[in-house]
């Protein structure tokens, strides 16, 4: 995928001490084909790699101690200037109820995500949203969104299908505004292609309702038809933003490089996956990391935080930053870990873990987890805080004392070891958004 092809072309360059205009060269026809592999479209990428070729030749890099670091830096903030820079966040009307459209093709998860939505709304705002079904033409569709409602214990506006979407929802904001309600997410109907009847309708409902957001639901999975389909929509009814799902899925990744530049809208929301609490906030900076196999610390963090106790992890981030993050740290966290849900999942954010073969099928069993904690408590207090003055004796005595093989203990040394650097080469890059709004 995109990333491993990125992530060879930097072991490449990421140690040198020098590097020529040859150097930059080649890295920018790797970086070319990867982008034009994972299907981001082809004016994009121009675009793109003009960019970061004209930085990469410049003073900036070439006169820099490690050019290497460098160009990787650049190809990051170029990376993720492409997909919107900032953070975007979601709309707060000042008269509630806010009211949001979901639009898109038919099967894109526009019904789903409407439930994921406002699953989020409640739960990291506080909100009361209510949901509207607007989608008179699907067999079940209103059915659909009744049972996400239930499942949710959230209240579902519904008319049945006799009843034009339009006339759905005037009455659903009149309810909304009676009952108090400061969301009202409308689930409208979708087609297979892009056809008039359906831009004519949505264009109905939104000038009846005043939306203070139309969300695009776009299926990751169709890659350069996405794009397509994102810029026909907002050529048609002027979308806010564009929620991408199915991210969880064997995606190329094009789409999300693609669709800010073309529609010059931003994502605001990824699915990830079809349960009611994969959906994630985008994060430019992050998504970019992920890419280039930098690892997704701090979604890894905000998953902590989420569920876990919060002091304890706003520790962990400063440990991470300032690099103090020892082997104590590390057992703490694994206890802490355990309670957050599939280890797999979590695993993937861990810097590096896109290059470690096989991620992607590894089931992580309680057995392994078990090991690992036996390894660390057979370390001692110094060898937990310096791990490097862990030497051949040591790690015999440590296989030894915690039942597990000298291949074990190393292993674990190497992943530590390979975490902390990525951590190190992270902490140069972050950024610093601005904060206003509502965020997620
Ligand atoms: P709609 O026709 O646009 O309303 O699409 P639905 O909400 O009915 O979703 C279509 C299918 O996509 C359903 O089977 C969903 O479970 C699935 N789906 C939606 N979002 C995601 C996602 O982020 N990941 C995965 N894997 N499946 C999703
Ligand atoms: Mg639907």
């Amino acid at each position: 995928g995109l990333a491993d092809r990125l992530q060879g072309t930097i072991q490449k360059i990421r140690g040198k001490g020098k590097i020529s205009e040859a150097d930059v060269k080649e890295m920018m026809r790797e970086v070319r084909l990867a982008l034009l592999e994972a299907d981001v479209n082809f004016k994009v990428v121009k675009q793109f790699v003009k960019k970061v070729s004209e930085r990469a030749v410049g003073q900036e890099v070439m006169k820099s101690l490690t050019p290497g670091q460098q160009v990787i830096k650049v190809v990051k903030e170029e990376l993720t200037e492409l997909m919107g820079g900032e953070q975007s966040q979601i709309a707060v009307s000042k008269r509630p109820p806010t009211i949001i459209m979901m639009v898109g093709l038919q099967g894109a998860g526009k019904t789903t995500t409407t439930g994921k939505l406002a699953n989020l709304l409640r739960k990291k705002h506080n909100r009361k949203p209510l949901l509207v079904a607007a989608d008179i033409y699907r067999p079940a569709a209103i059915k659909q969104l009744e049972t996400v409602g239930k499942q949710l214990d959230l209240p579902v506006f519904s008319l049945g299908d006799q009843v034009s979407p339009v006339e759905i929802a005037k009455q659903a904001i009149e309810k909304a505004k009676e009952e108090h309600h400061d969301y009202v997410l409308i689930d409208t109907a979708g087609r297979l292609h892009i056809d008039e009847n359906l831009m004519g309708e949505l264009k109905d409902i939104k000038e009846l309702s005043n939306p203070d957001e139309i969300f695009l639901v776009v299926d990751a999975m169709t890659g350069q038809d996405a794009v397509n389909v994102a810029e026909s929509f907002n050529e048609a009814l002027g979308i806010s933003g564009v929620v991408l799902t199915k991210l969880d899925g064997d995606t190329r990744g094009g789409a999300a490089l693609s669709i800010r530049s073309v529609t010059e809208k931003p994502i605001k929301f990824v699915g990830m996956g079809e349960k009611m609490d994969a959906l994630e906030a985008f994060h430019p900076e992050r998504m970019a990391s992920r890419i280039l196999g930098m690892g997704d610390v701090l979604s890894l963090i905000e998953k902590a935080q989420a569920n876990v106790d919060e002091e304890k992890a706003k520790e962990l981030e400063q440990k991470m930053r300032t690099m103090s993050f020892t082997f104590d740290d590390f057992l703490e966290q694994l206890g802490q870990v355990k309670q957050m849900g599939p280890l797999d999942e979590l695993l993937k954010m861990m810097p590096g873990a896109n290059k470690m073969k096989g991620l992607d099928k590894l089931q992580v069993d309680d057995k392994q987890i078990v090991h690992v904690e036996a390894i660390i408590q057979s370390m001692s207090k110094k060898e937990k805080t310096n791990p490097e003055v862990i030497n051949a004796s040591r790690r015999k005595r440590i296989a030894k004392g915690s039942g597990t093989s000298i291949q074990e203990v190393n292993r674990l040394l190497k992943q530590f070891e390979d975490m902390k650097k990525m951590m190190k080469q992270m902490s140069g890059m972050q950024g610093k958004g601005k904060k206003k709004g509502m965020k997620f």
